[in-house]
């Protein structure tokens, strides 16, 4: 499958916003966010020109923001959106709710990996379980009541222990419970969108998928 292999602290500059995209460095002085915070490439710096910004660009760029945050590719987003358009409810509010309840996001959350990315790869090379049961479907839906615990054999796993370590830099959710000594997770309910830690403006998408 496509991925992104590029710089991502570009996409960060890009947004001029913070996506936490590369787990501790996120954390540290060093992020780029921090000393440079313009987009990149020659045009980037804030001596250059700035063109007018048009309704379009904006919506584009929430929407960039938004997908980038959650590691996704634009096929992806687009059919999470498309899901999320099909339910009841406000589209934005189901499309946040839906992106914050794939299995990646939650193992992130909870501290099992330090970025989605590295979340992603955990779930994709089975270290992952939902239920007793393992899951290497990254995108997969999960409900109140599911239980996420690193597979027995996967449990010393250093990029799993070291992630833990600073998970106290990350708030844990309240819509999430962590058993750090256990490895396990519980998904208690679904959360609103008031308490969900995503800053960046849903609805500009909808606007932007609607045209
Ligand atoms: Fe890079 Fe993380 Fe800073 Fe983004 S938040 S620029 S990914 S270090």
């Amino acid at each position: 499958m496509a991925r992104y292999t590029d710089a991502v602290c570009k996409l960060c500059r890009r947004e001029r916003q913070k996506l936490f995209l590369k787990g501790a460095k996120c954390f540290t002085e060093k992020c780029p966010i921090e000393r440079r915070n313009y987009p990149p490439g020659q045009h980037g710096s804030g001596n250059a020109r700035r063109a007018k910004v048009t309704e379009y660009g904006t919506q584009l760029r929430e929407k960039q923001k938004i997908k980038r945050m959650y590691n996704l590719l634009e096929k992806q987003f687009r059919l999470t959106f498309q899901k999320a358009s099909r339910q009841r409810g406000v589209t934005g509010e189901n499309l946040v709710k839906r992106l914050e309840s794939r299995l990646d996001n939650i193992v992130y959350r909870l501290g099992f990996a330090s970025s989605r990315a590295a979340a992603r790869q955990l779930v994709l090379h089975c270290h992952i379980m939902v239920n007793a049961t393992l899951v290497n479907v990254p995108s997969y839906i999960l409900k109140p009541g599911d239980v996420i615990t690193v597979r027995p054999k996967s449990r010393k796993l250093e990029v799993i222990t070291e992630s833990l370590k600073r998970v106290s830099e990350r708030q844990i959710p309240a819509w999430l419970q962590l058993d750090k000594a256990a490895l396990k997770g519980t998904y208690l309910n679904t959360p609103e969108r008031a308490d969900i830690p995503m800053n960046a403006n849903e609805q500009l998408v909808v606007e932007l998928y609607s045209k």
